[in-house]
């Protein structure tokens, strides 16, 4: 801040002052110029006028005599008079006298009539000569110059001291006074004494001074006192900030944790279940603080420990459980089917002794109890302890821990759902299976029908890995007389007895043998040579045979008998079709029946 100088605001003052009172001097001075000299040269005529008039006469006289030296003398004593230039004298009969003749006088003087007896005799003339008259002017304004000056200077000498006594000292002082204010340090000014006295507007202004000083200081005090605030708010609310930075980071670590075991629980089977559940019950109990999670399983009336995590890390369930009859709080809390919280146990000595007990035996200090429901009921218990000191659970970790209990409840659930599923599914399987075996199983013999031998036959004519098909057709001889004699009943028997010796021969080696017809069946070997199927079905016949079962109508053996007819193919060009092998064993067939029964024939004569 530049220092301040009173001087110019005093000599502005006094060159206003001065430029004002000259111009009022010089106008007052010129005003009374104009009008003195307006005064004087009528004062100046009036004298002239008289002076000459008082002449006149004698001039008219002397005019009248002639007397021209009496002219002289007179119009010489006119011209004495200072004012009074260019008289001139002009007389009717062309006398002309002239005297202080001086050229451009600007102010007109006047003209008498010279009569004398009553006879015009001519004219007088004159000029006032007003320079005088300008110079007496002049020399009175001078004087009244140097008066007004005079007072001018002294008025301005008194007025210079008044105004810096008054205003411009007062006003410094206010100057000096306001360097003081500091709003850094906020200091009260003080006054001087002479300010007090004062009811001007100085004092106004200084009294404005110190109410604005005032006022600044509890603006800046109240600004501080704000800032203060506003500073201590802004470190409460950043640390609010990162708290809850830090309690969302957490609950989204959580969420994660749940939804993965979600996740889990979709692919979870009973082989790896333990593993999901511990995999969400370790970073859950680590993150609140929990000293052990357990899993109850609930049967009727017995609770057992099905899981448990610990925070030394490990995993084993505590032994044993209990009767939950024997806890008549526990019973009637899970009615409702919401969470117990226990802050603190020693709450439950009076009201649950029984609970009390055995969370005690347990070192538990503090417990939260979410039952795990299976649609209505509840099936088990989610329980979250810690053992040394008492803990209050906040909404979070009760909400944490909830889902937690939803999770592991959908997870049961699942594994029910599946352990039906499956039992279901392997009943349908089995129940499928019969029904298969039962729709290719001929009931009498137990032997396949047709269909399954028909479809074996196609893929076997197929597949690369068969190069030999032999297709043999066996017939029981006259069974119908065997019928007719010893009844259907007991024609059932006989071939189920034939059945059991066709399969005893084929079946150990893989072949398959099909009752395809009342009392015909068929036989397909693939990859045997035609002398190997020969000899097969030669025992075939003799163990028929071997049964020895009477039948008096097949002469002349006198038992049941099979015939055979046998086709053997190469099938390496797949051109063979099973109907041609099957036309071919039936013509064998035919051959053998003709050749006098309990026989074998190959197609194309083959024996
Ligand atoms: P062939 O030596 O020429 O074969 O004479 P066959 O009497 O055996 O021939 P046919 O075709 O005339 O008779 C077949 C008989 O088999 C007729 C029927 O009574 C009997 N049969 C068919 N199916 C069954 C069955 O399931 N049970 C019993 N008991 N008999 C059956
Ligand atoms: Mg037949
Ligand atoms: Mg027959």
């Amino acid at each position: 801040m530049k220092p301040f100088k009173a001087h110019p605001l005093r000599y502005k003052l006094i060159a206003i002052m001065v430029v004002v009172t000259g111009l009022l001097t010089f106008l007052n001075l010129a005003v009374q110029g104009y009008f003195d000299y307006q005064q004087d040269i009528i004062e100046v005529k009036q004298h002239a006028t008289r002076h000459i008039r008082s002449l006149t006469f004698p001039i008219s006289e002397a005019l009248w005599d002639l007397d021209l030296e009496q002219l002289q003398q007179l119009l010489f004593s006119i011209s004495e008079d200072e004012y009074i230039r260019n008289i001139r004298l002009t007389g009717i009969d062309g006398t002309l006298i002239e005297a202080n003749t001086t050229l451009d006088l600007e102010q007109a003087g006047a003209m008498f009539e010279l009569r004398y007896n009553g006879r015009y005799l001519g004219n007088l003339s004159y000029a006032l000569d007003d320079s005088v008259i300008r110079e007496h002017v002049m020399s009175k304004l001078a004087f009244g110059l140097l008066l007004n000056t005079l007072e001018v200077l002294v008025i301005l000498l008194v007025m210079v001291t008044i105004i810096s006594k008054m205003v411009t000292t007062p006003l410094l002082e206010l100057l000096n006074l306001s360097k003081n204010i500091n709003p850094e340090t906020s200091s009260k000014i003080e006054l001087p004494k002479e300010f007090e006295g004062r009811q001007d507007e100085i004092s106004y202004v200084a009294q404005a001074l110190q109410n604005m000083n005032n006022t600044s200081r509890k603006a800046i005090a109240a600004q501080r006192k704000t800032e203060r605030k506003l500073l201590h708010h802004q470190s409460q609310l950043k640390q609010s900030i990162e708290r809850q930075t830090e309690a969302y980071k957490i609950q989204s670590k959580l969420h994660r944790i749940l939804a993965d075991m979600s996740l889990n629980i979709l692919t979870c089977d009973e082989n790896n279940v333990t593993e999901v559940m511990y995999s969400a019950f370790e970073p859950i109990g680590r993150i609140l603080d929990i000293d052990r999670l357990s899993i109850l399983t609930i049967d009727g009336n017995t609770a057992t420990f099905s899981y448990a995590w610990r925070s030394d890390g490990t995993r084993n369930p505590l032994s044993g459980g209990f009767n939950t009859e024997n806890m008549p709080f526990l019973q009637r809390r899970l009615l409702s089917l919401e969470p117990i919280i226990i802050d603190n146990i020693e709450a439950l000595k009076e009201s649950a002794n029984n609970e009390y007990q055995m969370l005690k035996a347990q070192n538990v200090a503090s417990i939260a109890v979410f039952p795990l429901i299976d649609g209505k009921s509840v099936f088990g218990l989610l329980t979250a302890s810690t053992l040394c000191s008492p803990r209050i659970w906040p909404d979070t970790q009760k909400t944490i821990l909830s889902r937690l209990s939803t999770t592991v409840s959908e997870l049961h659930i699942r594994l029910k759902n599946h352990r039906e599923m499956t039992a279901l599914q392997n009943e349908l399987i089995e129940a499928n299976r019969r029904l298969h075996i039962a729709a290719e199983t001929d009931e009498l013999t137990g032997l396949p029908n047709r269909r399954p031998f028909m479809s074996e036959l196609i893929h076997s004519l197929e597949s690369l890995y068969v190069s030999t098909v032999t297709i043999m057709m066996i017939d029981v001889d006259h069974f119908k007389p065997y019928n007719d004699t010893y009844g259907h009943v007991q024609g059932d028997f006989a071939l189920r007895y034939i059945s059991q010796a066709l399969r005893q021969v084929l079946s150990p080696c893989g072949h398959l043998v099909a009752r395809i017809g009342g009392e015909e069946f068929c036989a397909l070997l693939v990859n045997v040579s035609q002398q190997e199927s020969m000899l097969l079905a030669q025992r075939m016949r003799q163990e028929v045979e071997k049964l020895n079962i009477p039948h008096s109508s097949n002469q002349p053996h006198d038992i049941v008998t099979i015939s055979v007819g046998m086709t053997y193919q190469q099938v390496d060009d797949h051109q063979t079709t099973s109907q041609t092998l099957l036309e071919q064993a039936d013509k064998a067939l035919y051959q053998a029946k003709h050749q006098g029964r309990n026989h074998v024939s190959s197609f194309e004569g083959n024996v």
